[in-house]
């Protein structure tokens, strides 16, 4: 076998199609594109009012057994899948894939373009700024951070009077309420709209939100892995009054509105999820949202071209849609409902759209079907399940690996013995997708090192634990064309009978469907909510957010909450510690342990290998 080059040569030996070209191919027209350079554009929401008719293509989602950090290749056969599919199956395809933080591309993980001869390209488009979705999210996020802290400020430092004048100034002659402002008024009850005709009492509990510091649950982010943001304390200026406050940055994909972006399916829809997000909880204990803060309506204006998904392509032509990357933990790590909707209409009924959920099934796929398909009305026909040898041999009990360090030679020699005591990962995660009802065909993504007895190994397993079909594939050394036999038996999967059904009612009470979620996918005994979840319980029912979907926030390297246990570990209870709410978004998550949600450089960052050529303005060293 030739030896593969590296992902940055590879996506640079390939010149892209003009992406004006791909759209006409994909049959959008002139007017829904806008071209941002030659290699990426913007599809204009329009379209899905012009295809409104049109079938849909099948629908298939692509997940893994448990994550180790040896890699398991989910983006790189997501990719590989539709070069299959469309470059030598010759069907109408689409990958729909999440826009990557720029915290991984300089910190540890490198890019998340795919890899191999199984790339988006050009891959430093797609892992840098892209058309500016997640600078925009940044932008918007914290405009709401700067609302909170300077509204807190002036109700602390004003007479309600005062402050009645200034948010409701005098224009043209005479006072008057924005459209924002009726729409608080309307919530308070108050049904006036002559800013003079309100009483004292009225004027108070509309100028004041009296949010408490205490309760500030929006923190402001950045798209980059700066720990020493992780905690920090606003306000030190003497401008501000003594007005400090503890808060934190997390990463620009752990804001709400990344997760709103990913779960909308309009500019309406939009509008009212970035209105609906509570950012603190008033001193009696009020939910306090984005549109009491008056910032609902600029939000949706910073939102406006990031709503609209990326058009690129694979190395092999076929086109992809890059949308949204929503946190995977304390969000629910899936590209874009927009992105999957218009890929379903443009590829037609006899089409594929493939899209990519993050994390092992336990958590991105059942996230995807809980949150993602519930909001979107999208079934699925067929879940992919990447599994590798060298994962499941750490799940059987291998031994750990040191970033920088040769692996052991368990991972790199034949060792049927650990795998098979691996496989019981995959195993589960089999039973996980299939309490959907949707046929799992499993990917086995073949290393350089992988031996026949191995590859087939899993294949049996799979076979026998309930997967529609096992296939050892390539394409990370060979593109499409490794990855043929995966498309075939994902058509065939396509057309077997899918019964899907959701893991549990919305309606059920929080505890009952976090409960579901552990036992049945997590394999836990029980849950144990601790004294903070049990208190958020009892405030979101209150507030009326008890009906919510679940996210639930855990390690994914472990189906349990013990990242240390691999495998399939039993006889445990999963300790909710604490529940936050999505409230826009659209979903509750409660954490289990502590997830940082903005992560550290470590000694020897990606950044070390990233330069630019000035000869040739080429970017190299990402990978
Ligand atoms: P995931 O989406 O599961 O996080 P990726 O597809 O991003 O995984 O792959 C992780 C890394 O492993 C990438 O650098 C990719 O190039 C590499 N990789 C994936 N499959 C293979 C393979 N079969 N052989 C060698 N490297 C691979």
């Amino acid at each position: 076998q030739k030896p593969v080059p590296s992902d940055i040569v590879i996506s640079r030996s390939c010149v892209p199609k003009p992406i004006d070209c791909m759209a006409r191919e994909v049959g959008l027209l002139s007017d829904e594109v806008e071209l941002y350079g030659k290699t990426k554009a913007k599809v204009q929401l329009s379209i899905m009012k012009r295809l409104q008719a049109q079938p849909d293509g099948k629908y298939v989602v692509v997940t893994g057994i448990t994550p180790t950090p040896l890699g398991e290749g989910k983006s790189t056969t997501t990719i590989g899948l539709v070069q299959a599919l469309g470059a030598h199956l010759k069907l109408n395809v689409f990958a729909c894939v999440r826009q990557p933080s720029q915290g991984p591309t300089f910190g540890i993980k490198g890019g998340a373009a795919g890899g191999g001869y199984s790339q988006v390209i050009p891959m430093e488009e797609f892992n840098l700024h892209l058309t500016g979705d997640i600078h925009a999210i940044t932008a918007a996020n914290n405009l709401v951070a700067a609302a909170i802290d300077a509204r807190i400020f002036h109700e602390n430092t004003q007479t309600d009077k005062a402050l009645y004048n200034r948010l409701v100034p005098i224009n043209g002659g005479q006072r008057q309420f924005s459209p924002i402002q009726i729409n608080r008024l309307k919530k308070l009850g108050i049904e006036k709209t002559d800013p003079n005709t309100l009483t004292d009492e009225e004027v108070t509990r509309f100028a004041r939100l009296d949010m408490n510091p205490e309760a500030v649950t929006w923190q402001r982010v950045l798209d980059t892995n700066d720990r020493f943001l992780r905690k920090i304390t606003i306000g030190q200026s003497p401008t501000e009054k003594g007005f400090t406050r503890e808060a934190q940055f997390d990463i620009t994909v752990a804001s709400e509105i990344m997760a709103v972006l990913a779960l909308t399916s309009s500019l309406a829809d939009m509008r009212q999820r970035l209105a609906n997000m509570v950012v603190a909880t008033s001193k009696s204990g009020q939910p306090i949202t984005t549109e009491d803060l008056g910032v609902s309506g600029a939000l949706a204006v910073l939102m406006r071209d990031a709503i609209k998904p990326n058009l690129m392509q694979t190395l092999e032509g076929t086109p992809v849609f890059v949308h949204a990357g929503p946190f995977a933990n304390i969000a629910h790590g899936n590209s874009s409902i927009l992105a999957d909707k218009i890929a379903l209409k443009l590829v037609g009924p006899e089409g594929f759209v493939v899209t990519e959920a993050g994390f092992g099934a336990d958590i991105g796929m059942e996230k995807f079907f809980n949150i993602k398909c519930r909001y979107s009305g999208l079934r699925p026909h067929v879940v992919v399940l990447v599994a590798t040898v060298r994962a499941l041999k750490m799940h059987g009990g291998g031994p750990k690996v040191t970033a920088g360090m040769p692996l052991p030679k368990e991972y790199v020699e034949e060792n049927l013995e650990l795998l098979e005591t691996g496989c019981g990962n995959m195993k589960k995660q089999i039973e996980n997708a299939r309490l959907f009802g949707v046929p799992v065909v499993v990917a086995v993504n073949a290393f350089k090192t992988d031996t026949q007895a191995e590859l087939e190994l899993i294949c049996s397993v799979a076979n026998a634990a309930g997967a529609f079909d096992a296939v050892r594939c390539s394409h990370w050394a060979e593109g499409g064309a490794g990855a043929v036999a995966l498309g075939q038996a994902v058509q065939r999967a396509s057309e077997s009978p899918s019964d899907f059904k959701f893991l549990y009612d919305v309606e059920l009470p929080i505890a009952d469907k976090i409960r579901i979620i552990a036992q049945k996918i997590y394999g836990a005994d029980d849950i144990e909510l601790l004294p903070e979840a049990q208190r958020k319980v009892e405030l979101y029912t209150k507030q009326g957010f008890g009906n919510l979907p679940i996210c639930m926030a855990k390690t994914h390297l472990s189906l349990s909450h013990d990242a240390d246990k691999k495998g399939v570990p039993t006889g445990f209870v999963v300790p909710v510690r604490d529940i936050k709410a999505s409230v826009g978004a659209g979903f509750l998550f409660p954490l289990v342990g502590t997830m940082p949600t903005i992560p550290g450089l470590p000694t020897r960052p990606c950044f070390y290998d990233i330069d630019l050529d000035p000869e040739t303005e080429q970017v190299n060293g990402l990978f």
